[in-house]
């Protein structure tokens, strides 16, 4: 394993560059030592990059872009990294993860463009390590919709996927997708990674609506990624709602039928809900 990569120049091509998320000790050597020897810094806010540059001790020439940049500030980028090394760096993290990248990644491979990736920090990682959730199958699903309507739409499409539901959040928004996650996934463990890797790093388990009542009487400050246990891993599921629901169910359908429906809902273990009918039949 090298510890410095190779003393040369870069070959010309894209070099994606990860960053660190709030703690600058986490940039690694690599991403030093490819940004000092870049031609260009792509960047979506260069007031953002050019401080980190700063506190690295580096002085690039930089250029603004994103997935929306014109198609000729796309192009030239492009006919740049022909010639030299282009690194792209988001505000924070890692490119392409919420972040853009994927336009010109996509077109610089089309073009034969050799495309590297400098890897590092990424909120959905860290956030993931922290929470206790299972690890072994996730979805990362990005930011949810700001509508109620359409926040609802994706949760419920997601409810039944059997992997640890990851999603990037922000504070302002935050009790509201814990009030529809109480809805729709009732029973589900959920956790809130805050600050990750700041001073006030915050990593807070729990039932959606206890987060809920908590996060409304402290309001959150700061970055926020919401994670929720897959289906059946948390406790069988109580609470009024699935209550409602599964006599509504079962007002129209067999008990099975009932139990499949609205598991199925909410992504919760049928056998469970199964046994909760019964319950609520006797
Ligand atoms: N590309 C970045 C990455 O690799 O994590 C993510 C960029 S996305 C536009 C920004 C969102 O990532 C924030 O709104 C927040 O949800 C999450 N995030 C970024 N830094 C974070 C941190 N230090 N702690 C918690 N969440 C963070």
């Amino acid at each position: 394993m090298a510890w410095r990569m190779d003393i040369q120049p870069l070959n010309p091509g894209l070099y994606i560059v990860a960053t660190p998320i709030g703690n600058l000790g986490d940039v690694t050597r690599r991403a030093v030592e490819t940004l000092e020897r870049c031609a260009v810094v792509a960047c979506e806010d260069t007031r953002v990059t050019g401080k980190l540059l700063n506190l690295l001790g580096l002085h690039r020439p930089m250029r603004r872009y994103d997935d929306h940049a014109s198609e000729a500030a796309r192009e030239a980028l492009l006919a740049e990294m022909v010639q030299s090394p282009v690194a792209l760096v988001s505000d924070a993290g890692t490119p392409l993860i919420s972040d853009p990248g994927y336009r010109l990644v996509r077109e610089a491979r089309a073009r034969g463009i050799t495309v590297t990736a400098i890897p590092g920090v990424s909120a959905v990682v860290t956030a993931l390590c922290m929470a206790g959730l299972p690890t072994d199958r996730f979805m990362f699903a990005g930011f949810l919709p700001n509508k109620d309507k359409a926040r609802g739409d994706v949760l419920a499409e997601l409810a039944s996927v059997p992997a640890t539901l990851v999603f990037y959040e922000t504070g302002p928004r935050l009790v509201a997708s814990l009030e529809a996650i109480a809805q729709r996934m009732a029973g589900r463990e959920v956790v809130v990674a805050r600050e990750l890797t700041k001073l006030h790093e915050e990593c807070r388990g729990g039932a959606a609506a206890d987060l809920a009542r908590h996060y409304t009487n402290h309001p959150a400050k700061g970055e926020i990624v919401l994670l929720i246990a897959p289906p059946g891993e948390a406790e069988a599921p109580a609470g009024d709602v699935i209550d409602d629901e599964l006599r509504a169910a079962l007002a129209e359908m067999s008990t099975s039928q009932a139990a499949g429906k609205v598991a199925k809902a909410h992504g919760l273990d049928r056998k469970a809900l199964y046994a909760r009918a019964m319950e609520l039949k006797a």
